[in-house]
């Protein structure tokens, strides 16, 4: 969704969370619609767009999530959400250039696919290569202890 943020909340205040996909895809639920009963595939993307992408799910996808816990292939990785974003929205623009929510999207795509460029997560976020090249190496140098904290949290044990 996008640029009309009215319909945006108006059509979310329609939607109940039925079920989360949990970590590590925190950004991942499955909706539906209180008026009508449709289902949804839900992609909340806070940090860098600040979308909420949605895909229409058929009863069979919905009913394999609730009894399976298997989930559509679209929206399972982050990588796979901001490109779509990209597609679909402009990225925020942030006015601290080291801010947390760049650095954690950092570590969530380099986690998913360790051998992703920084040209590529330079898109995804929507900053420039020579910010890309900063962010990377003030990540290097991240406390340990904030990267300890997220791995627990990741682990399911913070
Ligand atoms: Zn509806």
């Amino acid at each position: 969704m996008g640029d009309h943020e009215r319909r945006d909340e108006q059509f979310l205040a329609t939607l109940d969370i039925v079920r989360e996909a949990g970590d590590p895809q925190w950004w991942l639920y499955l909706g539906r619609c209180h008026l009508c009963g449709q289902h949804w595939l839900v992609a909340q993307e806070e940090r860098i767009y600040d979308e909420h992408l949605l895909a229409r799910l058929a009863p069979s996808q919905t009913n394999d999530i609730r009894t399976i816990g298997h989930w559509p292939d679209i929206f399972t990785t982050y990588e796979a959400v901001l490109t779509v974003a990209r597609q679909l929205s402009h990225p925020g623009f942030f006015m601290e250039a080291m801010a947390d929510p760049l650095f954690c999207t950092v570590e969530d795509l380099r986690r998913e696919r360790p051998e992703i460029s920084g040209e590529e997560m330079a898109r995804l976020l929507g900053v420039s290569q020579g910010h890309m090249r900063k962010l990377l190496a003030k990540t290097a140098s991240r406390p340990v202890e904030h990267r300890l904290k997220r791995l627990l949290s990741w682990l399911g044990v913070g």
